[in-house]
């Protein structure tokens, strides 16, 4: 997993323009919505290929790693820290000051280190050491978030959450899958329209659609595989 992480898992902090009409509610719109997913779905099978043996708890602590920083550092720093405590138990014998000095890297090493304890001592106090299997129970540990709770209940687990990062949410507010001003509210959306067939592989299609194809500058619209289904008023010809 270390080429192709998710982890240049910006936040979602800036809004991208919002389709200036929106597309009628209804069956026309729901359809629409699973062609794009379909398409996705057609040019990449098999979405989680050489992710299957994930270790829930390297995916969750890679994840709170990749807050505001790029996926090859993440990916190098984790790989660094993994190198050293393997488990929630080998994290507190490391100490906060000692993974503050390993993580640095990616940026906010201090209060990274600081949750990445406290995450550790939660997993063991409630949890003997593991990290349990939903993303709602993940949202309760420490220094977790939706996202971080839902890409690792997604991958090392098989929830049918789609977790929302940079590129998802630009992307959902494109085409429009799921329109909406906030992760929140795009999550929702996402959790609403997307059928559940292409749920277990839909944050990997929109991720990976969003940091190839449909970037924030220049999506490359003239070879994009949805771009028929697209509304965004803003693409290419
Ligand atoms: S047509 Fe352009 S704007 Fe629409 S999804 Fe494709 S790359 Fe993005």
């Amino acid at each position: 997993m270390a080429r192709d992480t998710l982890h240049g898992l910006h936040r979602a902090s800036r809004r991208p323009p919002a389709a200036k009409t929106p597309p009628p509610p209804g069956r026309a719109e729901a359809e629409r919505v699973e062609a794009v997913l379909a398409r996705l779905a057609e040019a990449d099978p098999d979405p989680k290929a050489g992710f299957d043996r994930t270790d829930p708890f390297r995916l969750l602590v890679t994840v709170l790693l990749s807050a505001q920083s790029t996926g090859p550092t993440v990916s190098r720093v984790a790989e660094a820290l993994f190198a050293t405590a393997k488990d929630p138990a080998g994290m507190l014998a490391l100490g906060e000051a000692r993974i503050t000095e390993i993580v640095r890297p990616v940026g906010l090493g201090p209060s990274k280190a600081r949750n990445i304890v406290k995450l550790s001592a939660a997993l063991i106090s409630a949890f003997g050491g593991a990290v349990p299997a939903s993303s709602a129970e993940m949202r309760r540990l420490p220094g977790i978030g939706r996202k971080s709770a839902e890409v690792t209940a997604n991958f090392a687990f098989h929830e049918p959450v789609i977790a929302v990062d940079t590129h998802v949410f630009r992307v959902s507010n494109r085409i429009p899958l799921a329109p909406g001003a906030t992760v929140d509210a795009v999550a929702d959306g996402l959790a609403h329209q997307v059928p559940a067939r292409f749920k277990d592989g839909a944050h990997v299609w929109l991720f990976r659609h969003g940091r190839d194809i449909c970037t924030a500058r220049k999506p490359a619209c003239p070879r994009c595989p949805v771009s028929d289904l697209c509304l965004w008023p803003g693409k290419a010809a």
